[in-house]
């Protein structure tokens, strides 16, 4: 049986969901619900700055797009204070909204690669190394960025820029459309042919024009071996090297 829950409403106030409307949530949720005091609560308000300390009412741990759409209705209807995670890498902790409730895309890591068209679609809750182990076996790779265990969803609405950059883009140019969901609830493909001016603002808008469940990448062929390395010059011939580089 659930305990009411004192929670932060979207205009900042502190407001009262009861026991009866919380039970409604959970019986249509298929994730997990958590609040302070369940076993997963505290690991699941850690994200990758360890000097934001935020304590979410609830935290909503989606298992898909269903999950999604009920937690949108959920806060709107109740008027609540709401954040969107994805890998919980933004260093100032947008993810974590103190007191609110957190919508966590954490567990949603399908990737699906289509090695003839040269695409991937990956769920939001993936990291960047989920998308390139899948992605790798056909020798593809997506445009992401530099550092794997970073979240694809912040970093792709963010712009997103890694090692492929200078020569393909930027990860939001890469994006071939997006499923969201959006403020009322509704799920749509954002593309440039499908609700094109939500598709313009997700690549590198940032967060709150909707929660993306699910990107699709174009891919290009990359590995699996790659040769790197530095070059680097004697520093007596510097003087020859910088005029050529200028
Ligand atoms: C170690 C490290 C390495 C990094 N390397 C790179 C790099 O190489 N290239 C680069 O471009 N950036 C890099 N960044 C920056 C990183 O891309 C951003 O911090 C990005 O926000 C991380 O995405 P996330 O999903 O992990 O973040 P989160 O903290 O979960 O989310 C970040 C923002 O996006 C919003 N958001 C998250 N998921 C969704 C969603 N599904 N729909 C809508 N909005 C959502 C959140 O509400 C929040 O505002 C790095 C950051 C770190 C800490």
């Amino acid at each position: 049986m659930d305990q009411p829950l004192s929670i932060k409403s979207l205009q900042g106030a502190t407001t009262t969901l009861s026991a009866e409307a919380l039970g409604a949530f959970r019986a249509g949720f298929r994730g997990t619900l958590l609040r302070a005091g369940d076993a997963a609560y505290e690991a699941s308000r850690a994200i990758w700055n360890g000097m934001i300390d935020r304590r979410p009412a609830l935290i909503a741990c989606c298992t898909g797009t269903a999950d999604v759409v009920r937690a949108v209705q959920f806060a709107r209807k109740e008027g609540l204070a709401v954040s969107v995670r994805g890998g919980g890498h933004n260093i100032a902790g947008l993810s974590l909204c103190d007191q609110g409730m957190v919508i966590d895309l954490g567990a949603m890591k399908g990737v699906w690669v289509d090695g003839e068209q040269r695409t991937v679609r990956a769920q939001a809750g993936c990291t960047l190394g989920d998308v390139d182990r899948e992605t790798q076996l056909h020798g593809l790779a997506a445009i992401l960025g530099f550092v794997s265990t970073t979240g694809i969803a912040g970093l792709t609405v963010g712009g997103g820029f890694g090692y492929l950059t200078r020569k393909y883009g930027w990860t939001c140019d890469n994006v071939v459309s997006m499923e969201v969901v959006t403020a009322a609830g509704e799920v749509v493909i954002a593309s440039a042919d499908s609700h094109p001016d939500l598709f313009w603002a997700l690549r590198g808008g940032g967060g709150n024009f909707g929660v993306v469940t699910s990107f699709e990448y174009r891919l290009y062929p990359v590995g699996p071996e790659i040769l790197v390395g530095a070059i680097a010059w004697r520093a007596d011939a510097a003087p020859e090297v910088l005029r050529h580089y200028r």
